[in-house]
């Protein structure tokens, strides 16, 4: 609770405007003093400057309102998480899904995360990702009765980042720059963060020396590097920056100088750092002790937790490896309640995302996210509609292809339920309705090898077995352990042929 109060005191003396955006960090202490931890590694190990890669386990919360809306599309996820390997590439420090996205359903978090209500909520979802870097993605959060606008923040105490959904895309820095926090880097115009220079206020030339800042007296840093070491962000080589970009009227990524400092040199400052708050500078850069400091951070102790050992998949994925099997563009399918759609599986794609929604109704699309399989079985479409459905291939670190497809299909005007009976003598599943967690199967071919899928009526696949079967009477000990009373579809596949049945699970 005392960090919550600090967070509103910071915010409260914000002089902002309604236009401005800002970042919400707030060191309680630990930033500055893994800084200075990692300053210490760096000068005494070249293991840090190395060219080894650093595989970064990052865990997404998306976080909706209690009746479960207004999420962040997985899409923008994934474009970001591109988008941030992008930026991280160049020295070698890569993000891979820990696993998968984790939902929140609380419009408290959804709406202010470091709320009373919103912190322990983020506390219990963080736990259960012990190994993962946990960037939560908020709709809003709050600025304290300040105008401006918090973009996102790196929250030491609960070691978690918190971005704004409208932040998280392929254009925006806010999630490379909250991560640089998580891996100790200040702002470089650290001191001035609530109270950004003022030629009014504060003179040009710079007339005072040290600023006042959560409680703390921070040195001015200097043009000629004398104090670099211990003002603001205490890494020499990112230059003077007195909050200069906050309140850059143009957002041209340019300070409108000449602004001299205490000594009366010209202040030349960096733009385009992360770190830093200018806007609209293009390409964005860290600098090497920056860099230095993020690679230390992850190798030291305190982030042990992240060296889980695995190596990501981020080989590239080709799109154009893309081919779709089944349905053909444009074709009219024979079912309504079991179409099962087929792709080719494409060379370094671990996992697919498949977007379908009525041709005619794109806004009410459904995702289905499915892993170590080129096929989707989809039980519940309407009659005779029209169909539009896209794939979109990725791994656990190469996220950057869009989705593919966009093919139209027409669901059929049959039921497989009760129309398709020409199978019926060789397949019969009994008891049905099943009331235990056993089935039979008596199959009257010969035996052979194969795979049974049980699918609720979402199309999600609660079972999986692989069996011979033989002919006769097979018995089936269903381990899935929370069947509903519910119709399910038993999907049996041989090498000749295969069958689908309803069954009706209940107790
Ligand atoms: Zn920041």
């Amino acid at each position: 609770m005392k960090k919550l109060l600090f967070v509103a005191f910071v915010f409260g003396i914000l002089n902002l405007s309604a236009q401005e955006f800002y970042c919400g960090t707030v060191d309680d202490g630990s930033m500055l003093r893994r800084l200075e931890q990692n300053k210490k590694t760096m000068r005494s190990s070249l293991g840090v400057r190395d060219d080894t890669w650093l595989f970064i386990p990052i865990e997404f919360h998306i976080v909706t309102k209690t009746d479960g809306t207004g999420g962040i599309d997985e899409n923008r996820i994934l474009d970001e998480l591109a988008h941030m390997n992008k930026n991280y590439s160049g020295f070698k420090m890569k993000f891979y899904l820990a696993s998968d996205f984790n939902y929140i359903k609380s419009s408290s978090l959804y709406s202010d995360p470091g709320g009373v209500f919103g912190v322990p909520k983020i506390k219990v979802n963080r736990n259960k990702f012990p190994h993962a870097a946990n960037v939560f993605l908020v709709n809003e959060m709050s600025s304290g009765g300040s105008p401006g606008q918090v973009l996102g923040y790196y929250a030491p105490a609960l070691d978690v980042v918190v971005i704004r959904n409208s932040q998280f895309g392929i254009n925006a820095q806010t999630a490379s720059h909250e991560l640089g926090h998580f891996f100790s880097l200040m702002h470089p115009f650290y001191g001035w963060d609530a109270d950004p220079y003022d030629p009014a206020k504060h003179g040009n030339p710079v007339k005072i020396q040290t600023v006042t800042y959560a409680g703390q007296t921070i040195q001015i840093e200097l043009m000629n590097k004398s104090n670099c070491d211990v003002a603001a962000d205490m890494l020499c080589d990112t230059p003077p920056d007195y909050n200069f970009g906050i309140s850059d009227p143009e957002r041209d990524c340019k300070l409108n100088g000449p602004i001299l400092d205490y000594n009366h040199d010209t202040i030349v400052t960096m733009e385009n750092n992360y770190m830093g708050y200018f806007f609209g500078c293009g390409q964005y850069e860290f600098t090497p002790m920056q860099i230095a400091a993020m690679r230390a951070d992850y190798l030291s102790s305190e982030r042990d937790f992240l060296h889980t050992g695995i190596v990501p998949d981020s080989a590239a994925i080709d799109p154009s490896t893309f081919h779709v099997n089944y349905p053909e563009n444009k074709e009219k399918v024979e079912y309504y309640d079991y179409v099962d759609l087929d792709w080719d599986d494409m060379p370094n794609a671990t996992n697919y995302e498949v977007i379908i929604s009525p041709a005619s109704q794109p806004q009410n699309a459904e995702k289905y996210f499915i892993k170590g399989q080129s096929h989707l079985i989809l039980t519940n479409l309407v009659k005779g509609k029209k169909y539009k459905w896209y794939v979109r291939p990725y791994s656990n670190a190469y996220t950057a292809v869009p989705k593919l497809g966009g093919y139209t299909f027409r669901a059929g005007d049959w039921t497989i339920g009760t129309d398709d009976l020409s199978d019926i003598a060789d397949m019969n599943i009994y008891p049905n309705p099943v009331n235990d967690d056993v089935i039979y199967i008596n199959f009257s071919k010969s035996s052979d090898d194969a795979i049974i899928e049980i699918f609720d009526m979402s199309g999600k696949v609660v079972d999986k077995f692989k069996i011979n079967l033989k002919r006769g009477i097979n018995k089936l000990n269903l381990t899935h352990s929370n069947y509903q009373n519910a119709m399910y579809n038993v999907l049996i596949k041989t090498k000749e042929h295969s069958y689908i049945r309803k069954v009706f699970y209940g107790k």
